[in-house]
């Protein structure tokens, strides 16, 4: 006569496809279960203006991140996030007291600002995280220098406005 434990250890044994399949069933349940958990939380947080993944408040200007999370997303946008990375953008940032360099406005975190590469990625890809490559300048103003170095913006917008004083 077997015992319990033996007769489950040889129907284990007979049906390991289907053990494999009820494991595979579980753990999709539930991984959807805890996903479901978080994305809750993610819309309970952007609700109550809580960072996406802290419990400090939201900056004023960003629809996810308190000051700390909106460095760390751009450092890892950049393509290094790291701690340190992300602390040195907060510096900079700091550091520039968030005024546009270009025009002396105060920019908004997560509004109208955004990190602008001095001497662009496309020709100095060997200075995409270089830390003293980069500064903190107005979205738009970024969008405009699109691939130029700074001097090239810088000569650009002087012919523009040499043209504009000329010509009224
Ligand atoms: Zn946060």
């Amino acid at each position: 006569m077997k015992n319990t434990k033996e007769y489950m250890a040889e129907w284990r044994a007979n049906n390991k496809d289907r053990i494999k399949g009820y494991t595979k069933a579980y753990n999709t349940k539930h991984r959807e279960a805890k996903n479901a958990r978080i994305r809750e939380r993610m819309t309970q947080r952007s609700i109550n203006g809580i960072c996406k993944h802290c419990n400090t408040p939201r900056l004023p200007h960003s629809k996810n991140f308190c000051e700390k999370h909106y460095f760390a997303c751009v450092a890892a946008r950049l393509g290094d996030g790291s701690v340190e990375m992300a602390e040195a953008l907060r510096k900079k940032w700091h550091d520039q007291k968030g005024i546009c360099p270009y025009t002396n406005q105060q920019m908004l975190l997560g509004l109208d600002s955004s990190l602008d590469h001095i001497l662009p990625v496309s020709k100095y890809p060997e200075l995409k995280m270089d830390i003293n490559n980069l500064e903190w300048i107005t979205t738009s103003l970024n969008k405009a220098k699109g691939n130029m170095t700074k001097e090239e913006f810088m000569v650009m917008l002087k012919q523009l406005l040499i043209h504009i004083f000329n010509n009224g």
